[in-house]
């Protein structure tokens, strides 16, 4: 089905669609991704509507366009990256973003530069490796300034304002704004960490906040970045997709009949292990013999 959500109504377990319809659910799975905050970076709102800064954060025309800006880069032009203060979708992304360009740069436009400028205090995912691969593969290209936090951007769209007054040009600037859970998620109130991630219980994603009779679970990027006790839940694919395995698991049978198949298949074999004969030991096979009949 294609179409938009326009409204959840929790109470009636019903979800309103863009198109008018209506749809009753058992189980609601929700992973509506993220949306940018560009209205906390002045004038980012107008710069990207006319165009002139993209962010390339969510994969499509943007991404394609960026690319069509950097190819068009003269050789010694600068690309500046502007990361927002984690949490944000997919925390390497940024920092794989700075490695691709320079890589472009190293073998077609040498001369050029790429200028991270990140409000973390440290790259936030896996900071030795990429601070060694700058180090060592493309010294004198990668830039890498912590601490740094972008607040507004120029109407042409050519320089980027930090918080302590610093300023930077661009031939090809990158601004990330501050992200926060899809726009349904958090119009239908789900979005209750710090107002702009979705809370879940990890047992089984249901959504926090809402009784587990309302059957919403939530999945991806959308939700809140919580630390589990040995397991760091970085927004990736992998974690959406783990994610939706663990609700399906958790999910009542009656929805998933050929799970229920399998759990009598196992509870049928548990029955068999008890009737199988003894695991053969040295000692069942020397019991007949050892010790000699006398001294037992
Ligand atoms: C540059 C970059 C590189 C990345 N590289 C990797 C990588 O190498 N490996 C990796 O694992 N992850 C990577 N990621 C992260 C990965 O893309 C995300 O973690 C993943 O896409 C999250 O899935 P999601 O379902 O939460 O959101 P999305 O993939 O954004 O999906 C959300 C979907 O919901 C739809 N939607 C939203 N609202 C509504 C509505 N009201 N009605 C109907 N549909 C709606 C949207 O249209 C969208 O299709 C990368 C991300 C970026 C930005």
């Amino acid at each position: 089905m294609r179409d938009r959500v326009a409204a959840l109504d929790f109470t009636k377990r019903e979800a309103r669609l863009a198109s008018g319809e209506r749809l009753a659910w058992d189980r609601l799975i929700l992973s509506p991704g993220i949306e940018l905050m560009r209205e906390r970076v002045d004038g980012l709102q107008a710069a990207h509507a006319a165009g002139r800064v993209l962010q390339a954060w969510k994969a499509g025309l943007e991404t394609a366009a960026l690319r069509a800006r950097l190819e068009a880069m003269p050789d010694g032009g600068v690309f500046v990256l502007t990361i927002p203060l984690a949490p944000f979708r997919c925390p390497p992304g940024p920092y794989e973003r700075a490695c691709l360009v320079a890589d472009h740069f190293k073998r077609v436009k040498p001369k050029s530069k790429v200028l991270v400028f990140d409000a973390n205090p440290e790259p936030v995912s896996k900071a030795a490796l990429f601070r060694s691969v700058w180090a060592n593969q493309y010294a004198g290209i990668v830039e890498y300034r912590p601490n740094f936090n972008a607040v507004a951007v120029a109407a042409d769209g050519r320089s980027v304002e930090f918080e302590l007054g610093e300023r930077e040009r661009a031939d090809v600037l990158n601004v990330l704004p501050d992200m926060r859970a899809g726009e349904i998620a958090a119009r239908s109130g789900l979005a209750t960490a710090k107002d702009r991630w979705c809370e879940v219980d990890f047992l089984d994603f249901s959504a926090k906040g809402l009784p587990k009779s309302a059957g919403v679970h939530l999945l991806g990027d959308a939700t809140w970045p919580t630390r589990m006790p040995g397991y760091r839940r970085p927004r990736r694919r992998r974690v959406t997709r783990r994610g939706g395995c663990t609700a399906w698991r958790r999910m009542p049978s009656a929805l998933r009949p050929w799970a229920e198949r399998g759990r009598a298949a196992r509870r049928q074999r548990r029955v068999h292990r008890f009737r199988r004969p003894r695991r053969q030991t040295w000692s069942t096979w020397l019991a007949p013999v050892w010790p000699p009949a006398g001294t037992r």
